[in-house]
């Protein structure tokens, strides 16, 4: 497989890391972002013992100049961004009646304005060569909806609009725009959940497990190949069974 230049933002997260070491391993040139340095090193170093170098650009995705020099940044250390993983995301939880303005903000603006934030600067680059991959992370509450998630559910559901516009706008250009949609995986997210709530939530898994991180970096990986190009508009859920609509 050719070589190319992604970007997987919240890199430094559970998933992301997996999806960073998953497209690394298959030699591509990887680079995320970062909010606080000295954080954004360690992970760098620790990946770099296993053998995954990453490049590291500073930027907040829910600010449009922030991402926007973030993406600047990332094309100057590495090239021309080609796969782009819209994996950075957030929650505030409380149930609808008690959501603060803050709330439902911070989560809008993370997970679902951060689309266009780091989407748009990378997509013209991505038309003019007639290659490009844009994979979005929402999650299984952005199909079905969650108590206490009206925020996130949202933003997640949002993204799927964007999906599959994107994906009707650019298909003539060689650039397919794609969703993943995760169910329940073990990282700080889920394991912050409290013990009971998350025995509750396993046994509405068809699996009886959580997933892991590198099963959704499998997932996200399978939209990449050239042999990938006829799949546009695409949701791939990787839940264990859990939702099994759309
Ligand atoms: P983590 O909390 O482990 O990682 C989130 C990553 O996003 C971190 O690198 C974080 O960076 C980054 N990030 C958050 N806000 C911003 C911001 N404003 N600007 C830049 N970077 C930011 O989450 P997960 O790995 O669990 O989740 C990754 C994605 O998968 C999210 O979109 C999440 O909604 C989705 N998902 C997760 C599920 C799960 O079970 N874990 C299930 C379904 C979907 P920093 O260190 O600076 O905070």
């Amino acid at each position: 497989m050719q070589s190319r230049v992604a970007l997987v933002t919240g890199g430094t997260g559970g998933i992301g890391t997996s999806i960073v070491k998953r497209l690394a391993g298959m030699g591509h040139k990887v680079a995320t972002n970062y909010r606080n340095e000295e954080k954004a090193k360690a992970w760098q170093a620790q990946l770099r013992e296993q053998g995954f170098d990453v490049a590291l650009a500073r930027g907040d995705v829910s600010s449009a100049q922030e991402a926007q020099a973030m993406v600047q940044d990332v094309e100057r250390q590495i090239g021309p961004v080609e796969i782009l993983v819209n994996n950075a995301g957030i929650t505030r939880d409380t149930t609808f009646h008690r959501m603060t303005p803050e709330q439902w903000n911070e989560v809008i603006c993370t997970n679902l304005n951060s689309c266009f934030n780091v989407t748009r600067p990378v997509i013209e680059g991505m038309r003019e060569r007639k290659w490009g991959r844009i994979i979005q992370i929402s999650s299984i509450n952005g199909q079905k909806g969650q108590y206490g998630q009206a925020n996130y559910a949202a933003a997640k559901a949002g993204m799927h609009g964007f999906t599959i516009s994107l994906a009707q706008e650019n298909a003539k250009f060689g650039v397919t725009v794609n969703t993943v949609c995760p169910g329940y995986i073990a990282t700080d997210m889920v394991m912050a959940v409290p013990e009971e709530v998350r025995n509750k939530i396993i046994t509405q898994i068809p699996t009886g497990r959580l997933g892991s991180p590198e099963e959704i970096a499998y997932a996200v990986a399978f939209f990449v190949p050239d042999e990938a190009a006829w799949i546009t508009g695409a949701n791939l859920s990787a839940n264990g069974g859990q939702y099994m609509g759309w």
